[in-house]
């Protein structure tokens, strides 16, 4: 059973202690870390500049950019060999950052997975489809041992391979899914292909969805062609994967594990706390974590508080479906990508001019990117052959950087319009 009754309906006042002697335990820990033992030097801070949860505020953010300039093992807070578990954000090399865990920390992760499940009906009778990537991206093994502790039957299915998937769904009688919003709706297009009608088809009854932004239009068009009942699950791998906010029955809202997050919401440009209601930042800290604990991380992504208790009788607060971002990450197909990466491969590529921009449009159910380079005049007047030489080579390139094919329009110098100030790089036509 993974209902945590007295911790999930603990009393305000109970769970802000709990999280006080959490937070304290963290500071502690935090400060053997190389990166926030300088930091807590230099400032002067320590367990001593902690009576009160509000005292979070004099401790400085974490970014992501902080994690990868101290790469690879500059934030672990334990020896090297306590570790048992990397992770990666679902970016690639250049740009992913890694989280390590001990085996404490797997055991606190695939608990809050379990009470997330669990939450929204998954029993140990339950046949569980993982359809996410198994690896370093956290969404595959982060799930798997958190239905393994409810007890169900899991079948490690992983991403992709579309029949695959339908034709275990159907012979071994899959009743939960975990699916990245996008890819369901791919999926239903496969369904059509077969033949198959996936709500009679199929005895799927739950759905996770998570790894990227989504509509409450999406979720009910989801919900509407497999005839299922669909929760929004949240996460980074920062704070662990999923398992940070996930939905009720009354899906309205996600509840945020407040027993092993501290919760801020700030203003992205004062840094300011706001008040509960109001829209901001969601900021993190870890109370449970060993291995990489962090403090104050800015997850760059935008929601609010919701003030009004949820009838559900959980006393964890909720957080709205995530609004957007505040940096310039582009989530396609769950894989985190930020044009950076793409201007940086496009500069290495000789004869590629210096504008670009990346159009995201949605085909039927499928995201696609298409980016448009300009390149030298040279290659207007030369050959064919040449310019599709090279066109392939971008694509293999950019492949290889951001994981995904995108289609390359090559444009002629100054082709593509440019703005006032900041050059818009980015143009996302993806509608519900
Ligand atoms: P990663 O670290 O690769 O797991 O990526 C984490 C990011 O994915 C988050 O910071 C969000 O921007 C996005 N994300 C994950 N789950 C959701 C969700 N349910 N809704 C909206 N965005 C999400
Ligand atoms: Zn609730």
């Amino acid at each position: 059973m993974y209902w945590e009754k007295n911790v999930e309906t603990i009393k305000r006042a109970k769970l802000e202690d709990l999280q006080l002697g959490r937070l304290k335990e963290t500071i502690g820990r935090t400060k053997k870390s190389y990166y926030y033992g300088k930091v807590f030097k230099e400032k002067k801070l320590g367990i001593s500049s902690l009576r009160k949860l509000k005292d979070i505020q004099k401790f400085p953010f974490t970014n992501k950019d902080d994690l990868r300039e101290h790469w690879p093992y500059g934030f672990i807070a334990v020896p090297k060999e306590e570790l048992v578990r990397m992770h990666s954000s679902s970016g690639t090399t250049g740009r992913a950052t890694v989280v390590f865990h001990t085996i404490n920390d797997i055991a606190v992760w695939s608990n809050l997975l379990a009470r997330c499940m669990y939450m929204a009906g998954m029993r140990k009778s339950d046949v569980f489809q993982n359809m996410m990537t198994y690896g370093l991206f956290t969404g595959g093994l982060g799930f798997h041992y958190g239905a393994e502790k409810i007890g169900a039957l899991i079948i490690p299915a992983g991403a992709g391979n579309s029949k695959r998937q339908i034709q275990l769904m159907r012979d071994f009688e899959t009743t939960v899914v975990h699916v990245i919003p996008s890819y369901a709706l791919h999926l239903s297009t496969v369904f059509e292909e077969l033949k198959l009608d996936p709500r009679k088809d199929t005895k799927v009854k739950i759905a996770f969805l998570g790894a990227e932004p989504h509509t409450e239009k999406m979720r009910k068009k989801i919900e509407e062609i497999y005839g299922y009942k669909a929760f929004n699950s949240y996460g980074l791998s920062e704070m662990n994967g999923p398992g940070v906010a996930f939905e009720c029955p009354e899906q309205n809202g996600m509840h945020i594990w407040e027993d092993s997050f501290l919760v801020e919401i700030i203003d992205p440009k004062t840094l300011q706390p706001v008040p509960d209601g109001e829209e901001g930042e969601l900021v993190m800290t870890t109370l449970q974590r060993e291995g990489m604990p962090l403090l104050r991380y800015r997850t760059k992504d935008l929601t609010r508080i919701i003030p009004e208790p949820c009838s559900c009788g959980r006393t964890h607060r909720r957080i709205e479906r995530i609004k957007g971002r505040t940096d310039d990450m582009l989530i396609l197909k769950g894989v985190n990508i930020y044009p950076m990466q793409i201007e940086k491969k496009l500069m290495e590529i000789s004869g590629v001019g210096t504008n670009f921009l990346i159009v995201l449009d949605r085909e039927g159910f499928n995201d696609l990117m298409t980016v448009k380079v300009e390149m030298d005049k040279k290659y207007f007047s030369g050959e064919m052959k040449q310019m599709e030489t090279l066109r392939k080579k971008i694509v293999e390139e950019l492949k290889s950087e951001i994981l995904i094919t995108p289609k390359i329009d090559l444009v002629e110098p100054d082709s593509i319009p440019k703005g006032e100030g900041k050059a818009v790089r980015v143009i996302d036509n993806r509608k519900d």
